[in-house]
């Protein structure tokens, strides 16, 4: 296990597009094992892998429940609904925090470690930080898609 070096704010690599992971070796659970130690030593809910400077198709999230830490590799959403704003923060992008519109559910495919394909259903905090992290497999800060302060009705601070 290692803690990784996290990339911040004017990093090139953070606007780079993620590669699709075919290869299921050691070396990958190798990498999403640092990224969960790395996530949990920053105190996020999340990570994706060109946070560390790797373009691999590669997020890890904690929501602190029961369930421990999950890895979802190639992860894809095919479906959203609702939307609801609250404030969002990144470990990449230093002192911001912004309110961010999500859906409020959606539904991901991806694969596991081993290359199993999964699906599941998300909602609420665990759909808006899987949203998060997709989107920083695009090259895309949550800093993009942020809307004024003044539009928050009620406030919910995250990650
Ligand atoms: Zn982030």
């Amino acid at each position: 296990m290692a803690i990784l070096e996290i990339r911040k704010d004017e990093d090139p690599i953070l606007r780079k597009i993620s590669k699709p992971v075919k290869i299921f070796d050691e070396k990958l659970k190798q990498l999403a094992e640092d990224m969960i130690e790395t996530m949990h030593e920053a105190d996020g809910v999340g990570l994706a892998a060109v946070q560390v400077g790797r373009l691999k198709q590669l997020i890890v999230v904690d929501l602190y429940d029961d369930q421990g830490p999950k890895v979802f590799v190639n992860p894809e959403i095919y479906e959203e609904s609702g939307e609801k704003l609250a404030y969002e923060a990144c470990l990449s992008v230093t002192d911001t925090q912004a309110p961010v519109p999500r859906p409020i559910s959606l539904k991901l495919k991806a694969q596991d470690l081993d290359g199993n394909h999964l699906e599941l259903e998300a909602q609420e905090l665990f759909a808006r930080i899987l949203c998060h992290e997709v989107d920083h497999l695009k090259g895309i800060l949550f800093t993009d898609k942020a809307v004024d302060e003044s539009l928050m009705k009620e406030e919910e601070v995250q990650e």
